[in-house]
């Protein structure tokens, strides 16, 4: 095989619980996830002897300091890969979104390089030296409906509902993560989701419970700040979302709608220069 090339898919939260700040600095989180259509494309090359990312966006650092590195350079690393990699990211996902942009591009890096160098390793190798990439990485590998757990790697599937119709809007600002997380404040949370309810929504079919009850507690940080964020999820529900939330740690605002026709207008309605917005929808197996 000369190269390969895969999709590397966007997820949003259908909720997102901070339970406790850990001893080691990251938080116990609880959090519903669903993969979107919405992807960039990763490429990988054999080539020279180390490796090299190369990244459409400018936005995005290339080299060394982009997550794909890291992937490619643990893999080649651990399983003393003789040839070097050319990847090669076709960015399409908003950065700095709350999209999980770079965590899908390493997954698809793990992914990848397992097929084309032959390396055999199974799901689980995988999803543990995605884990020592980022967090979210292990959920990036599986995709699909999942709760997750502990820092995000703990993965229990959810039952799926067929796919949703959505709309995501990225209000023009970039946020940190662990800006979010450092500032957030347990103790001011008042509204938690109700995870196991929203399980059970999920099992029995109800899509509009799920859109009236998603909540994400990291909006108490990102959308006190930001108040676009606000303003963007009452447009949505004005243009006849069932349902809108942050999504991750911000600032992307997704609507849930209940066909393609009232997604179609409503994202074209809620243009406004001080967002993006995605037309996309939820995929259940990766593509
Ligand atoms: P999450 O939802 O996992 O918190 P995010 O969607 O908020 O992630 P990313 O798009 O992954 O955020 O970007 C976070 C930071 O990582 C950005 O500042 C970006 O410069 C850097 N980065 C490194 N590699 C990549 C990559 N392949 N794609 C996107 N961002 C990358």
């Amino acid at each position: 095989m000369n190269s390969i090339e895969i999709k590397a898919p966007a997820k949003i939260n259908l909720s997102l619980d901070v339970l406790r700040k850990r001893p080691d600095g990251y938080h116990d989180i609880r959090m519903l996830m669903q993969t979107v259509e919405l992807h960039d494309n990763v490429r990988i090359e054999p080539c020279g002897n180390g490796v090299e990312v190369i990244c459409s966006n400018p936005d995005v650092p290339s080299g060394t300091r982009n997550i794909a590195y890291k992937a490619a350079y643990l893999l080649k690393e651990f399983y003393s890969i003789n040839s070097g990699v050319l990847i090669k990211i076709d960015k399409r996902i908003p950065v700095a979104a709350g999209l999980a942009g770079g965590s899908t591009d390493a997954a698809a890096v793990l992914k990848g390089m397992n097929i084309l160098f032959s390396i055999g390793l199974k799901d689980d190798e995988l999803a543990s030296i995605g884990k020592s990439v980022g967090a979210d990485v292990p959920y990036c590998l599986r995709g699909g409906t999942m709760l997750a757990e502990g820092i995000g790697e703990i993965l229990t599937p959810v039952s799926s509902l067929p796919r949703i119709e959505l709309v995501l809007v990225k209000p023009r600002l970039s946020v940190s993560t662990q800006w979010v997380y450092s500032s957030l404040n347990l103790e001011k949370i008042r509204l938690r989701p109700e995870t196991d309810k929203l399980i059970k929504a999920f099992e029995d079919n109800n899509l509009e419970y799920i859109a009236e009850n998603m909540v994400n507690v990291l909006e108490t940080v990102t959308a006190q700040k930001y108040e676009v964020i606000i303003e963007i999820r009452k447009r949505l529900m004005e243009e006849g979302a069932l349902g809108s939330m942050m999504s991750g740690s911000g600032p992307t605002v997704f609507g849930i709608f209940r066909d393609r026709q009232s997604s179609e207008k409503a994202c074209k309605s809620i243009l406004d220069e001080r967002w993006d917005t995605y037309q996309t929808y939820t995929v259940t197996n990766l593509l």
